[in-house]
């Protein structure tokens, strides 16, 4: 009978200190009453080693499905080609669409150059450039397809504005180079705006990347919670967790509509493995985010509060001591026993945590896309070519346009050359060929395209691929070649 208030969670220890912090932070989220059905399943090192690609067993599968609740120790990847990250395996096998990272510093306890950062950063964790969709189409150009969908934008946004809502945050910005990325970036500002309208009651603001990620790491101060694509996410979210105190200190939440994963940022560090010294406090963290997650909140609040007291009573492990600041150096063990005696008590310097004692993990509803009236306007054709100056290219394709088409542009690495190029740019081997209808914004149908590339194709060129030029109700869906 009592089982039935425990929550099933799955747990793998990992690799190198993975062991070691898991232990930790089971022994504190028991000690704290944490009410959890443990079931463990093996990832990593070993499992690779049994010549199992993504690191992970078919049948853990099952149980990561059951539970929906994953607290992960690191895992070591091993060297060497043909093994598939786990992380990105897991998140995007099991839909973990947000990354949910709080940069927090500890000041006086832990040193940093920013006393009061208390910054929430949300990571779109699914989409971007690591859709991992690469080819080589040239001796001299490799391209990375970044891909994001407005359903995903709409998801990670959306669950920015809730957890802002949730926990009594004040501001949301957002991070994009949409004055470069025009499409890609643009239609995550535009969703942003759009999302923002719906939540007055929080303040936000869009900052481009650059200066943004030079504001964040001058002035973390300045911002509450920050939503952004995967990759600025990805390198932002280390940045503000080191800029905190220590990227050893950082937990992080990766949240999916039904199973979500909670872990500490940092490694398996190998070379610490099996000798007490490792902070478990990364996994600790992740697994208090955890407690949240799954309604825990009251036993989250205790833990947590624990072990900001350990923090202030300058009980450290060896990552984050400091002379004439840390009063003990301890070991991973000591320092979870430390915190399970300071179980009850509250900070008095640092900020006393509370969370909310709620059962519901933030729910996230996305409208379905009600399809637009696309029309194909033409057609961009990538060549491999190599012999000439690009108006020679430019004249020979002008020859294969036939009389429906025209040759719009040509350009190269996004720069128009052809007509009206100029001898200073650089050329390589991987040109762009815009072809649009022969009748200023005419329709170009597909056996007109097919028609163009048997031309091409005729004429001796090698095509590598082909990028139809759309228009969604009447508005275009493709940019201009830079100086088109
Ligand atoms: P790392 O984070 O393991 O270690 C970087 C440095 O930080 C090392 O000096 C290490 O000793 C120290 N460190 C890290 N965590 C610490 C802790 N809790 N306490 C004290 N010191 C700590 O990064 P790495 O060395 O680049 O990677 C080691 C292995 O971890 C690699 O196989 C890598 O692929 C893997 N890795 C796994 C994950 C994950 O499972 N989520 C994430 C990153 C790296």
């Amino acid at each position: 009978m009592a089982d039935k208030a425990l929550t099933p969670i799955t747990v793998a220890r990992g690799d190198g200190i993975g062991p070691e912090i898991m232990d930790a932070t089971l022994r504190i989220l028991e000690a704290g009453g944490a009410r959890l059905a443990i079931e463990e399943i093996e990832i990593g090192e070993k499992v690779y080693e049994r010549g199992i690609s993504a690191g992970i067993e078919p049948s853990s599968w099952e149980s990561l499905r059951r539970t929906k609740v994953f607290l992960k120790a690191p895992i070591t990847t091993p060297q060497g080609g043909g093994f598939k990250s786990l992380n990105v395996t897991v998140r995007k096998t099991l839909g973990m669409f947000a990354n949910v990272r709080p940069c927090l510093s500890y000041s006086p306890f832990i040193a940093t150059k920013h006393p009061s950062m208390d910054v929430v950063i949300v990571r779109e964790n699914e989409e971007d450039l690591y859709a991992g969709i690469e080819h080589q189409q040239t001796d001299e150009v490799v391209q990375c397809l970044k891909l994001l969908s407005r359903p995903g934008t709409e998801k990670i946004v959306r669950y920015a504005f809730e957890y802002a809502r949730r926990y009594n945050r004040k501001k949301v910005t957002c991070f994009t180079k949409d004055n470069i990325m025009k499409l890609t970036d643009g239609m995550f500002h535009k969703v942003f705006e759009e999302v923002a309208a719906e939540y007055s009651d929080i303040e936000n603001e869009h900052w481009i990347i650059d200066i943004g990620a030079a504001k964040l790491a001058d002035t973390p101060e300045a911002f509450d919670v920050i939503v952004m694509p995967n990759l600025y996410g990805d390198i932002l979210s280390d940045v503000a967790a080191q800029i905190a105190g220590s990227v050893g200190l950082a937990g992080s939440a990766n949240i999916g509509t039904e199973v979500s994963m909670f872990e500490a940022i940092h490694g398996s560090a190998p070379r610490r493995a099996g000798q007490n010294l490792a902070n478990p406090s990364g996994l600790f963290l992740g697994a208090v985010q955890m407690l949240v997650h799954i309604g825990q909140g009251d036993v989250a609040e205790m833990v947590h509060n624990a072990w900001l007291c350990t923090i202030e009573d300058g009980i450290h492990t060896y990552d984050v001591f400091e002379e004439g600041v840390s009063t003990q150096k301890v070991g991973t063990k000591e320092f979870a026993d430390a915190v399970i005696e300071r179980i009850g008590r509250r900070p008095q310097v640092l900020k006393a945590v509370t969370y909310p004692a709620t059962d519901e993990p933030i729910v996230i509803e996305v409208a379905e896309t009600v399809a637009a009236e696309k029309v194909q306007v033409g057609i961009d054709v990538f060549l491999h070519w190599k012999a000439g100056k690009p108006d020679d290219l430019g004249h020979a394709l002008e020859a294969t346009a036939g009389s429906d088409l025209k040759l719009v542009m040509v350009s190269n690495r996004g720069q128009k050359v052809y007509p009206g190029g100029v001898p200073e740019t650089f050329c390589t081997d991987h040109w762009r060929c815009r072809f649009q209808s022969a009748t200023d914004g005419g329709v170009v149908s597909t056996s007109e395209a097919i028609a163009l590339l048997g031309r091409m194709h005729e004429a001796g060129f090698d095509f590598i691929k082909t990028e139809g030029l759309y228009t969604f109700d009447g508005v275009a869906g493709y940019t201009l070649g830079q100086g088109q």
